[in-house]
């Protein structure tokens, strides 16, 4: 056993406490946590770090296949030049290439403190990886298409390659946004047995001019791939209410990006009772759209954080998320480290183990140091040691 402390302890889901000692097995699984405020305890042979520690990181939306594109695709495109870039470029690379790719994503994620990852996929290439449970992953498999006679048989080849996976409780077949997904499609989704979802949900400004009047710049591109769009009914409150409806009986639904949701979209979104989750990725909205949500309208909503990939962003780190919302907004940080571990852990369903420092747990502890103390906020130098 050893015993361990911090200027501060955030648990994930409570408020800090100040040099309070986590007692922690070996292997990591927290025996007890003291607050020394209404403890007698010994506090000998206390190992005393510099900064404040908080449970392993969530990784809520990842696409670790497309590691391989790190550097490749040119920056604030927005996300029609995005898709476009993507799809030239990625046959430009060898199998070896993906797979050299992949792992040292990985070993930057372990190495960043993520002990959990919701990951998209679109192929196999990282199911041997994600076997050897280096880190939890939690696959989404990614399915599109626009036209509504082939929903079935585009459903059914993603059902093929979900029955090859080692685990068929930790992969959902999911959207892949509101514009590439028609009505029937998305009934076949939602009637499977898994039912931890996610989607893409309005990433790009020309999101809302696609349902609403059926023009823009991303309604162009996807008339392009297949006419057939024409035939989808308009939408006047937008996006949201293209999808929305059919996840009422989610076990849990992640909408990610949410750059251009507005106040009104929140409200429609939670008239619908569903269990939704927000989460933000800002570093790749800075590289994508070069511009971030309002971060401040979800306060009080269950956010939670993702990296993104490596195709839009130059690190896997929760830590590095958390430092852009820190600088463009005042929320705190205490609500920061529940999003990207509490929040992120309830939404995968993985509280059992992870997202806070809890008795009998087994969540993955980071100090996170040069922290301004203060304040109790991220500085540009904060860096993570994962202490288990
Ligand atoms: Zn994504």
């Amino acid at each position: 056993m050893h015993k361990i402390t911090a200027d501060y302890i955030f648990t994930g889901n409570a408020a800090p406490i100040k040099n309070g000692i986590i007692l922690i097995k070996n292997d990591g699984t927290i025996i007890d946590i003291i607050d020394p405020k209404n403890s007698t305890l010994s506090f000998d042979n206390v190992k005393k770090y510099e900064g404040v520690i908080c449970p392993g990181f969530i990784n809520t939306h990842c696409h670790l296949e497309l590691s391989y594109l790190k550097n490749e695709i040119p920056q604030k495109t927005t996300l029609p030049g995005f898709v476009k870039e993507l799809v030239q470029k990625r046959n430009n690379f060898s199998e070896k290439e993906r797979q050299a790719a992949i792992n040292k994503a990985e070993q930057e994620m372990i190495e960043n403190g993520i002990v959990a990852v919701g990951d998209i996929a679109n192929g196999n290439s990282t199911f041997q990886l994600k076997a050897k449970h280096n880190i939890y992953y939690h696959t989404f498999l990614e399915v599109f298409e626009i036209d509504d006679e082939l929903a079935k048989s585009a459903f059914d080849k993603v059902a093929q390659l979900k029955a090859t996976y080692f685990n068929k409780n930790q992969i959902s077949i999911v959207p892949h946004a509101p514009y590439s997904v028609s009505k029937s499609l998305l009934k076949l989704i939602v009637s499977q047995e898994n039912t931890i979802f996610t989607i893409h949900n309005q990433e790009t400004d020309s999101e809302k001019a696609f349902f609403k009047e059926k023009s823009g710049k991303l309604y162009e591109q996807m008339a392009a791939f297949n006419p057939k769009v024409a035939t989808w009914e308009n939408q006047k409150d937008g996006s949201l209410a293209h999808y929305l409806p059919y996840f009422k009986n989610a076990t849990s639904l992640l909408l990610v990006h949410n750059t251009y949701t507005t106040k009104d979209d929140i409200a429609y979104a939670k008239e619908q009772n569903i269990p939704i989750y927000w989460c933000f990725c800002p570093k790749a909205n800075l590289y994508i759209e070069n511009t971030l949500p309002d971060f401040t309208l979800f306060e009080n909503e269950n956010c939670t954080i993702g990296t993104d990939s490596l195709a839009s962003n130059d690190t896997l780190s929760v830590l590095e998320e958390l430092k852009v919302i820190t600088e463009n907004t005042p929320i705190s940080l205490e609500k920061l480290i529940k999003w990207s571990t509490y929040n992120g852990a309830k939404y995968l369903n993985i509280e059992s183990q992870f997202g806070s420092i809890t008795k009998e747990k087994k969540p993955g502890i980071n100090l996170l140091t040069n922290i301004n103390l203060e304040e109790l906020k991220l500085t540009q130098d904060s860096s993570i040691v994962k202490l288990y």
